[in-house]
């Protein structure tokens, strides 16, 4: 056994784990990350995958501040310019333009391997960060000063600061008793990664059916992600499809914009949204999904994720200057103060998304459609986008 010391320990090597580590080893902090799986390599020649994130312009500069996004240009991504949002069957209909606003773009789409990709390999340069990977935990003390975090190789992390970003089934979180509100939906997703036959046009869209919503999000070329969100019987059925009936499935059940869709992976999700009921303890921080898990129906998670870290940082990097404990529990409560209520907000409003939209009530259905009408006055349009682009 022996035994190393470090400023923070991160657990989870994940999008907002790295981007964190980034943040943190820029302020100078000796920070480790330990993460149990090696995200494999990138290969301009490799298909498409299928976990894939719509990255807000906030994101992106946080990226690209932390010297990550240089490293996602050289692999791949796709901007995209335009949001279409509308109703089957209904008269809403709005398209959200970036250029409206002045914006060369709403936001981009990155397979999530790609971000954690190139979050490592701007890490990898910083001094004060080390990967610690492939490496599990097995056990967590806390101890006068910090927390030990023991590795199951015997390996023992000392920390002032134990930093959660183990995803949405957390170790740390569970460890520690912190407890969430947890709730399911009815509907299941299923995502597939698909080729069309016309190529997209940097425009991801988005329509409300009855049974769920059907998205679009651009890839490069002819490639796109498509999410299909029903109730889960018929997710579990169309699961079980092989790729070519999966294929006409969507084209007899998604727009016509597609043409020929030709599958080449999918998989399914099921739908459920959670809040850890605390962030800190003493010594002890939560982000991420880790944190909160989000309905994916906006794209909203790992958005709010990197807004965690910052905002993490920001209170750490304000509590060095005025020379108090950054890792105390007086300074970590700034940090839920900031966040919680702020992920509270955005997991309700994905709520009344998803329950206002996915059924035939007759007055709701007047509703919704005179909201996405309302959406059309270009003052509330361009409200609407800089809301959900963090700017
Ligand atoms: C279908 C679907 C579509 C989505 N689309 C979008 C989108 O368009 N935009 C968006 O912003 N968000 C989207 N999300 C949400 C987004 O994927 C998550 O919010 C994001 O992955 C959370 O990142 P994270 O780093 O917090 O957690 P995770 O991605 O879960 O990463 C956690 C990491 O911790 C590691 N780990 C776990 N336990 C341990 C342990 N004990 N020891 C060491 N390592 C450990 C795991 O290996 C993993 O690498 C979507 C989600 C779903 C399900």
């Amino acid at each position: 056994m022996y035994t190393l010391d470090f400023d923070a320990v991160i657990i989870g090597g994940g999008m907002t784990g790295l981007a964190m580590a980034g943040q943190l080893g820029g302020l100078g902090l000796k920070t480790a990350i330990v993460e149990k799986q090696i995200p494999e390599p990138y290969h301009p020649t490799q298909n498409f995958d299928l976990r894939v994130s719509a990255l807000s312009p906030q994101s992106f500069k946080m990226l690209e501040k932390i010297g990550a996004w240089e490293h996602i240009e050289n692999m791949r991504f796709c901007p995209y310019r335009q949001m279409r949002v509308w109703e089957m069957r209904g008269f809403g209909d709005v398209t959200f333009e970036a250029a409206s606003i002045g914006e060369p773009c709403l936001g981009y789409i990155v397979e999530n391997r790609i971000i954690q990709l190139a979050l490592r390999e701007s890490i990898v340069k910083m001094e004060e960060v080390d990967i610690l990977s492939p490496a599990t935990c097995l056990a967590f003390d806390r101890n006068g000063s910090g927390i030990s975090v023991t590795l199951q190789d015997q390996r023992v992390l000392n920390c002032r600061l134990l930093i959660g970003a183990d995803g949405a089934n957390s170790e740390v979180r569970d460890s520690f008793g912190i407890t969430i509100q947890m709730d399911t939906y009815n509907q299941s997703c299923l995502v597939a990664s698909v080729i069309t036959d016309h190529p997209q046009q940097e425009i991801t869209w988005q329509r409300f059916t009855s049974s769920g919503p059907q998205a679009f999000l651009p890839l490069p070329g002819h490639h796109a992600s498509l999410v299909w969100y029903d109730q889960r019987e018929i997710i579990d059925s169309l699961i079980k499809l092989d790729l070519p009936k999966l294929g006409e499935k969507f084209q007899d059940n998604f727009p016509g914009e597609l043409g020929l869709v030709k599958v080449h992976s999918r998989g399914s999700f099921d739908l459920f949204k959670q809040h850890a009921k605390n962030y800190v303890q003493s010594r002890l921080a939560l982000i991420g999904d880790a944190a909160h898990t989000i309905n994916p129906l906006a794209g909203q998670g790992v958005n709010l994720g990197f807004q965690d870290t910052q905002c993490l940082s920001q209170t750490i990097s304000k509590a060095l200057q005025q020379g108090t404990d950054w890792s105390s529990y007086r300074v970590l409560l700034e940090y839920q103060r900031n966040r919680r209520w702020v992920n509270e907000l955005m997991l309700r409003a994905v709520d009344g998304f998803y329950y206002g939209f996915s059924n035939d009530i007759a007055p709701l259905k007047w509703v919704r459609n005179a909201i996405l009408t309302g959406a059309k006055n270009p003052y509330i349009n361009r409200s609407v986008m800089r809301y959900a682009m963090g700017l």
